[in-house]
C-alpha cells in the first residue's frame, strides 16, 4: 500500500432495504431469481461507491451477495445437505439449527468469483475480499462423514485455496479468513487450526489476512462479552504461533474492548488491521476516538503496518450508522497519518540540519 495508515473495514455492511431486510443478521431476499441477481449487483455499486465516499482506502463487496458469511460458501459446496439440520452450539456460546455433512465435501463450481470480477470493474482501488476460515465452517457443522474437526477443516482448507485463487486471478488483492473461532478453541488453533490456514493461504499471490473479533454486536455475543471479565486475554493463546506463521495481515477488535493494547506486541513484525470502530453500539465515534485507538496501537505496531479498520463487520446496523462511522473512520485516520507525516517531516529536516553542521 502507498499510502499511510490505508482504511478498510472488516467484511460486511448494511444491505439497501429493497434487496433485504434491514439490520438484520441472516435477512431473507425480498428479490427473486433474474431481479435478485440484478439487485445483488446495484448493491455491489452502492456499497462500493459508499466505500469511496467515505475515503476508505481498501474497499470490498461489503458482502452485499451473501447472506451469512459462513452459510453462502457452504451452500454452494457437495457434501452438505441443508434439509437434513441437528442443533448445536456455536462457538460453545449459542444453539443453532446447522445442516449436516453428509459425504466428502468438495467445490464444483467457483462461489464468489464472479462477484469479484464485476466489483474489479467497478473501481480502481484495492479490493479485499473476505472468506470464511476453515475451523470457523466447520464450527457451524454436524459432521456425520469426517467424524474429525480436524480432517474436516482440511478438507474447507484445499476448497478455500481453491476458491482463493480463482479470486486473486480475478483481481482481488487482499484475501481474508474470518476465523472468530480462534478466539475460542485455543488448543484446536495451536494444533492443527493455523495449519489449516497456512493451506488455504498456500501459492496465494496476494496479501493475506486473518480477521479474529468477539462477534458481530447480536446479543448472543454482547452477553459472552459480560462473562469474560475486565481483561480479555484470549488474543494472547493464539498470537505466538500466528506471529510465527505465514499469514500477512492479522485483523483485530480493539475499539471499546477490553482487549489489553499490549498483546499486540506478540504478533510484532506482522501488519495489523486495528479495529477502531465499535460495531456493537449505533453511538458515533469522534474522528479524536478513533486516533485515539490508533495511537495506542501505534504503541505496539510500526505505522508502515498498521491499518486502520472496524472491529467487525457492520451488516447489522443502519446503513445511516454505518456510513457516518466510516466517516469517523477515515477522519481519525487522517489525524494520526497528518501527525506521522508531520514527525518524519521534522526527523528529515533535523537530519538535514545536522548533515550541513556536520560539512
Ligand atoms: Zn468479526
Amino acid at each position: 500500500m502507498t499510502v499511510l495508515l490505508p482504511t478498510s473495514t472488516a467484511g460486511s455492511l448494511p444491505k439497501p432495504s429493497w434487496l433485504a431486510e434491514p439490520e438484520k443478521l441472516w435477512s431473507p431476499w425480498k428479490l427473486e431469481a433474474q431481479a435478485l441477481s440484478k439487485g445483488k449487483q446495484d448493491a455491489l455499486r452502492i456499497s462500493i461507491h459508499e466505500q469511496q465516499q467515505a475515503g476508505v482506502d481498501i474497499v470490498s463487496d461489503g458482502e452485499q451477495t451473501r447472506q451469512h458469511f459462513v452459510t453462502t460458501f457452504i451452500e454452494h459446496l457437495s457434501g452438505v445437505d441443508f434439509e437434513n439440520k441437528q442443533t448445536l452450539r456455536i462457538r460453545d456460546r449459542y444453539e443453532a439449527s446447522v445442516p449436516t455433512v453428509v459425504g466428502l465435501v468438495s467445490r464444483q463450481q467457483p462461489v464468489f468469483v464472479e462477484d469479484a470480477k464485476f466489483l474489479r470493474k467497478q473501481t480502481d482501488k484495492p479490493i479485499k475480499w473476505a472468506l470464511p476460515g476453515p475451523m470457523t465452517m466447520i464450527d457451524t457443522l454436524f459432521d456425520d462423514h469426517y467424524h474429525s474437526r480436524e480432517k474436516l477443516a482440511w478438507e474447507f482448507a484445499k476448497i478455500l485455496n481453491q476458491e482463493a485463487k480463482e479470486l486473486v486471478a480475478a483481481g482481488v488483492d487482499i484475501i481474508q479468513f474470518d476465523e472468530p473461532a480462534f478466539n475460542v478453541f485455543f488448543d484446536d488453533v495451536n494444533e492443527w487450526g493455523i495449519k489449516c490456514l497456512e493451506r488455504a493461504i498456500e501459492g496465494l499471490e496476494c496479501e493475506t489476512a486473518v480477521h479474529i473479533c468477539y462477534g458481530y454486536g447480536i446479543k448472543a455475543n454482547t452477553d459472552w462479552k459480560k462473562t469474560l471479565g475486565s481483561e480479555w486475554r484470549q488474543y494472547e493463546e493464539v498470537f505466538p504461533k500466528l506471529q510465527q506463521s505465514n499469514i500477512d495481515i492479522i485483523s483485530l477488535e480493539c475499539h471499546n474492548s477490553r482487549v489489553p493494547i499490549e498483546l499486540l506486541s506478540l504478533i510484532r513484525g506482522k501488519k495489523v488491521m486495528v479495529g477502531a470502530i465499535d460495531v456493537a453500539t449505533d453511538s458515533i465515534e469522534t474522528p479524536e476516538e478513533v486516533a485515539d485507538t490508533l495511537r495506542s496501537a501505534l504503541k505496539y505496531v510500526d505505522a508502515d503496518m498498521l491499518y486502520p479498520c472496524t472491529n467487525c463487520g457492520m451488516a447489522p446496523l443502519s446503513r445511516d450508522v454505518a456510513r457516518k462511522k466510516l466517516n469517523a473512520l477515515s477522519e481519525g485516520a487522517a489525524i494520526v497519518r497528518n501527525e506521522i507525516e508531520h514527525e518524519r517531516a521534522e526527523k528529515l529536516e533535523y537530519a538535514i540540519t545536522e548533515e550541513v553542521a556536520a560539512v
